[in-house]
């Protein structure tokens, strides 16, 4: 297996895995008990649009089919969110807390992943998709931040609830 092939196969994972995520983001915010949260979830569906058009760019600059590949670690730390609403069947800070969590082991996955991408793009000399991917990263690691600022007053209300 060359590094062009591991870029692919690993292209295709984070393909499947920001669709699932376009999906899961709008359940998160309907869990969301905190306004401010809900907002903060459903910017993120919109980012992961965008972002879902980037991968499809970079997959024409490839000369590939978009094609995604079941990521088993997308589907595991969503799953974990459901068990979070099963857990905690109503909305509240402490739930929120939680939500904050599971979102943000997601974009810790994606900055991984997106990390992983940027470095062997630009080993494979491809700037023009080093920096799409590049931009994408940034949006991960800003809602990353957002996230833990936001947890900062929702942590303190979840002790007092
Ligand atoms: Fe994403
Ligand atoms: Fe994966
Ligand atoms: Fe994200």
């Amino acid at each position: 297996m060359r590094l062009e092939d591991l870029f692919l196969e690993t292209l295709k994972d984070i393909f499947f895995a920001e669709r699932q995520i376009l999906k899961g983001l709008p359940k998160l915010a309907k869990a969301a008990a905190d306004p401010k949260l809900r907002e903060a979830f459903m910017h993120h569906r919109e980012e992961t649009e965008g972002q879902v058009d980037r991968l499809r760019q970079v997959f024409e600059v490839l000369g590939k089919r978009a094609q995604g590949k079941t990521c088993e670690a997308i589907n595991g730390l969503l799953e974990e969110g459901e068990e979070l609403l099963e857990l905690a069947p109503q909305p509240s800070p402490v739930r929120d807390a939680g939500l904050i969590a599971t979102a943000q082991a997601i974009e810790h996955y994606e900055i991984a992943r997106y990390g992983a991408l940027v470095a062997w793009a630009k080993a494979l000399g491809n700037d023009q998709i080093a920096r799409l991917l590049q931009e994408t990263l940034e949006e991960e690691k800003k809602t990353n931040t957002l996230l833990t600022q936001m947890s900062a007053t929702i942590n303190r209300t979840a002790l007092a609830a």
